[in-house]
């Protein structure tokens, strides 16, 4: 293998990333020789780009709105968290295949306990939105023995065909009793209106998906009410880990100081 090492994250469009930033901090921290860059890759050319990049030295790449379903298509192994939540943002290169995955649940459950480390997995979990994000919320949270998800979502519709997909999930409006409410949805992000929520109880934790803003309005009102609140900077940089360690081959860590360079 060449001591060269290349990594990517590939969307459309892409400059928005700080995928690029946490992966070569930790290759500077780790004196590792290699680069990760950021790929703009048009739907139209992702069944022809993707083949090209393991020749062209890559050894995998994180994938991003809007091909994290696309690629499941084109991978040669998909591993059963990416089937289940039916996307994936982690490609490696590896014997001229594609193996696919997605470390969001992981992500962001590592977060999650990171941040929250009184919180337990015992009482009812609500959920706030249904698109992709929500799936791997979901995810982490079934296998962290959540014994009932509830879920709310705008459009009925798509809260339907989700709760279909995964065990002990329902839709329901209902957030009374619930351990944690996570917001899955782009409310809150800067330039969007707030989340409308104020059922807030001292006892639940209470996390947002949302980064940018550090603190939405959900969360500055749910600390006011003396919830233990997490931000959603966490996930980016927990799901990131998995992904590093398989390309460039050093486990890294997630620190204060990496999350003051993300956020700079
Ligand atoms: P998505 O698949 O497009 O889903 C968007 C969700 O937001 C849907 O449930 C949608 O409801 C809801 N929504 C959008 N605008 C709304 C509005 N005005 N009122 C009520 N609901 C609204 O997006 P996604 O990939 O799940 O991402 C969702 C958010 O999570 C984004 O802000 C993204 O940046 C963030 N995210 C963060 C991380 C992290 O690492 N922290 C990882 C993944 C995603 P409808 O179904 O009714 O349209």
């Amino acid at each position: 293998m060449s001591p060269y090492r290349l990594a990517a994250v590939i969307g459309h469009p892409i400059g928005h990333s700080k995928s690029p930033i946490l992966h070569r901090h930790w290759l500077r921290q780790h004196g590792i020789k290699g680069d990760y860059t950021a790929l703009d890759i048009a739907p139209s050319d992702l069944k022809t780009a993707l083949p090209l990049l393991p020749k062209l030295g890559f050894s995998g790449v994180n994938v991003t709105i809007p091909h994290k379903t696309a690629v499941l298509d084109l991978a040669d192994e998909i591993t059963p968290t990416a089937a289940r939540i039916g996307a994936a943002n982690t490609l490696t290169f590896q014997n001229g295949q594609i193996h696919a995955d997605n470390t969001d649940a992981y992500g962001f459950l590592t977060n999650l306990r990171t941040q929250a480390p009184n919180w337990t997995a015992d009482r009812p979990a609500f959920v706030i939105g249904a698109g992709g994000a929500a799936r791997a919320v979901i995810d982490g949270l079934i296998e962290a023995g959540v014994p009932e998800i509830r879920l709310t979502n705008r459009t009925t519709s798509k809260a339907d065909i989700l709760a279909a997909d995964f065990p002990r999930t329902v839709v329901n409006a209902d957030p009374s009793d619930c351990g944690l409410i996570v917001n899955t949805t782009s409310l809150g992000m800067t330039g969007h209106p707030p989340l409308p929520f104020d059922s807030f109880d001292p006892s639940t934790t209470v996390a947002d998906l949302v980064y940018s803003p550090l603190e939405t309005p959900l969360l500055r009102d749910a600390k006011a009410h003396g919830c233990v609140t997490v931000d959603g900077l966490g996930m980016l940089l927990h799901q990131a880990v998995p992904a590093f360690h398989r390309w460039f081959g050093v486990r890294p860590t997630v620190t204060d100081t990496l999350k003051q360079e993300v956020l700079a």
